[in-house]
């Protein structure tokens, strides 16, 4: 089955496309399950107003559309609703409700930021490994998400697959597969290349985290991640990505229990 789960929309300010444009795409590339996982939005304690997601007021309208085009595509397509999401701990259980209360089908962990994103800068513009680490440890802990998104995303400010890299793999391979964690290898990543960006940045997903996986016995799925429509033409993206995870000998799952 030709399946993505992480697909965005333009609430999340840094993507572009209308929801319908995403859906007509996914019919066209040949998706049989498209699922849209927004970056979800939080109730913050202080008045912070986030840049890289959408606000709890434009949560409805996400449901509403997402919904109505679920039913106006149902011949085609199946479509599930999720989440994109982080691990800030005082409010997981606002998370939690909001999901339940929307019949979400599924909410993936995206490990951007540690605590919240009002205090924590984003991992993959700046070298935060030592919170990076204990974050995505912790937040895989979480029984709430279908798979862990892009578990190497440090590699994209850390840069150079040194000691500690090679450390925070090992401990998050080893966690993924005690807890039967799936881990995402993110075709978006794979997308923007191998090479270093004018802001110097690295990238992900990286092989020789990708290798620890392979050692650890880990289980991985593809994700779009798109976050424009066309992304998802992704077929070659998608050969590249399953030949060097059968290389490496890693089971690729295509999908996962839904929440509901
Ligand atoms: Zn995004
Ligand atoms: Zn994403």
């Amino acid at each position: 089955m030709k399946a993505n789960y992480h697909t965005h929309t333009t609430r999340c300010q840094h993507a572009r496309g209308t929801d319908e444009e995403y859906v007509l795409a996914a019919i066209d590339a040949g998706f049989e399950e498209l699922g849209f996982a927004d970056h979800s939005p939080w109730r913050y304690a202080s008045d912070y107003v986030p840049d890289m997601r959408m606000t709890i007021d434009q949560f409805p309208d996400y449901l509403h559309s997402i919904r109505a085009l679920r039913e106006k595509y149902k011949d085609k397509i199946r479509i599930k609703i999720g989440l994109e999401c982080e691990y800030f701990p005082s409010m997981m259980s606002w998370l939690r409700g909001l999901a339940d209360g929307a019949e979400l089908d599924y909410l993936i962990f995206a490990n951007h930021h540690a605590g919240s994103d009002e205090h924590c800068p984003y991992f993959g513009h700046h070298d935060l490994l030592e919170l990076y680490l204990p974050s995505i440890l912790e937040g895989m802990q979480c029984s709430d998400y279908a798979y862990v998104a892009h578990p190497d995303l440090y590699m994209r400010s850390h840069c150079v697959f040194d000691a500690p890299a090679k450390e925070a793999a090992r401990q998050i391979c080893r966690e993924a597969k005690r807890l039967d964690r799936i881990l995402e290898y993110n075709l978006l990543g794979l997308r923007k290349g191998k090479k270093k960006t004018p802001k110097g940045e690295g990238f992900y997903p990286h092989p020789d985290f990708w290798r620890i996986a392979a050692e650890e016995g880990c289980r991985a799925i593809l994700g779009t991640d798109a976050h424009a429509p066309e992304q998802l033409y992704d077929g070659d993206y998608r050969r590249q990505a399953l030949e060097f995870l059968g290389e490496l000998g890693i089971e690729v799952v295509e999908t996962f229990p839904m929440r509901r």
